[in-house]
């Protein structure tokens, strides 16, 4: 998709995108915001982006978000979106200002225990396998409200919202009934009351189907491909 724009009309494009959707439907676009998955690109293609004024990085590796910030000493807005290992918040906690991918309450327990360390406190999203999903991380949204009380007990961490990547299409409409169920997912909880939860936050909306992300109440998108071009992943060492 888009191989021909620069970095810096792929993002002009995205962001009159996310507008046309907002408009669509009535949102205000200052409820959205684009975040720029810069997973696998150089720091050159982060500094393009800047310099069109993008500020949210979505990295999904701890080592190579080090790598970046070792670099890159603008105070920037980086998000955490992959799978972690508790070995890895070290790189994480006090250096992003969201992680999106929190599917247990051990990886919860850990991120308290190193926030609690640093006297901080950690904002997350919960990350829910919407479709069921056997290849995908994330919780079922029938296990989201025990879980989430059950976080909502730790003093440094904060549950901000929900997030889901939703499954591959060509067809962005086919998505369309799980950002839904992800939108009600997280009105049905916040009704609920439960001590110390108010989630306002929902990532969801990819490359392929931000538009229909936004339609149904995204307030975060991540894009990459749409920004950067495709990713070219080198075997780990
Ligand atoms: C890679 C990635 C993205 C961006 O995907 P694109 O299809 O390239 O826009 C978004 N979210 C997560 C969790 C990712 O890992």
């Amino acid at each position: 998709m888009q191989e021909t724009l620069t970095i810096k009309e792929a993002i002009n494009d995205v962001s009159q995108r996310i507008m046309s959707a907002c408009k669509k439907v009535g949102r205000n676009p200052d409820e959205v915001t684009l975040i720029a998955v810069s997973k696998t690109m150089p720091v050159e293609a982060i500094r393009e982006a800047m310099a069109c004024g993008v500020i949210e990085f979505g990295e999904n590796r701890p080592q190579e978000l080090r790598d970046k910030q070792a670099v890159i000493t603008e105070p920037l807005h980086w998000h955490m979106i992959g799978s972690l290992q508790t070995n890895k918040l070290k790189y994480v906690i006090g250096k992003t200002v969201l992680i999106h991918s929190v599917d247990s309450f051990s990886l919860a327990q850990a991120i308290e225990e190193v926030s609690a360390k640093k006297e901080l406190v950690t904002e997350i999203l919960l990350e829910i396998n919407v479709a069921g999903e056997a290849t995908k991380h994330g919780i079922s949204p029938e296990e989201a409200e025990i879980l989430i009380r059950e976080i909502a007990r730790l003093p440094h961490v904060k549950i901000r919202g929900l997030m889901t990547v939703a499954p591959y299409t060509e067809n962005a409409e086919e998505n369309r009934i799980y950002f839904k169920k992800m939108k009600q997912l997280m009105v049905d909880i916040n009704s609920k009351n439960i001590d110390n939860v108010y989630m306002d936050i929902l990532s969801m909306g990819m490359t392929g189907d931000y538009e229909v992300a936004v339609e149904e109440g995204a307030t975060l998108v991540r894009v990459g491909t749409g920004i950067f071009g495709h990713r070219v992943y080198l075997p780990k060492e």
